[in-house]
């Protein structure tokens, strides 16, 4: 499914966040220390190779709600993008923070003249964020941070499970 905004593609897909090759740059939903772990992390580095971790420990650590970006390394793209969603019921307000992920790594990414970058549902994992409020924030700051963007063309949402997917994609169909 997609949908266009001012001229930005978002795009909604399942699949493996590290497998992204039609993407400039991927988003981590990074731990604080930027090193591997479960999930989205594993996967990152795991295809990465350990360069990427190397890379990462003088921007470590990073805080809810910051961006930072690195060379891809072995994966298929040129950039990554590592943020720090909130622990839900921890870190609060966690929408805010939620919000500050989104939008720190467009502009990031926008600083950086990237052209195309593929999310993974940041926070919805080990970090416990209900999907389907996961889903609104996400969105609702991807569109609200649009009209800032000059660079930024297309924006992806990849989604591991067929049932996040269909969540964002009740979402988007509202936005
Ligand atoms: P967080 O710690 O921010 O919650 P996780 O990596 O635990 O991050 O999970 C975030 C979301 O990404 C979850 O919905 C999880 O199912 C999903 N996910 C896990 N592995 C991958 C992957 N390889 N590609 C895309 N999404 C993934």
């Amino acid at each position: 499914m997609e949908k266009s905004i001012s001229g930005v593609k978002i795009e909604l897909t399942s699949g493996d966040i590290a497998s992204q090759p039609d993407t400039d740059t991927i988003v981590n939903a990074a731990n604080a220390w930027l090193r591997t772990g479960g999930g989205v992390a594993g996967a990152i580095h795991r295809a990465a190779g350990p360069g990427l971790e190397e890379e990462c420990r003088p921007l470590a650590p990073i805080k809810p709600g910051e961006a930072v970006i690195t060379g891809a390394h072995n994966l298929p793209n040129i950039h990554v993008i590592h943020c720090l969603g909130p622990v839900y019921g921890r870190d609060k307000p966690e929408a805010e923070l939620l919000r500050n992920c989104y939008r720190n790594a467009l502009k990031l990414a926008d600083k950086h003249k990237i052209e195309s970058i593929a999310f993974p549902s940041v926070s919805t994992g080990a970090f416990g964020y209900p999907v389907e409020e996961a889903a609104k924030v996400s969105l609702k700051t991807i569109k609200a941070t649009i009209p800032e963007l000059g660079n930024v063309k297309k924006i992806k949402m990849v989604l591991f499970s067929k049932t996040d997917l269909e969540i964002f994609k009740r979402q988007l169909s509202v936005l």
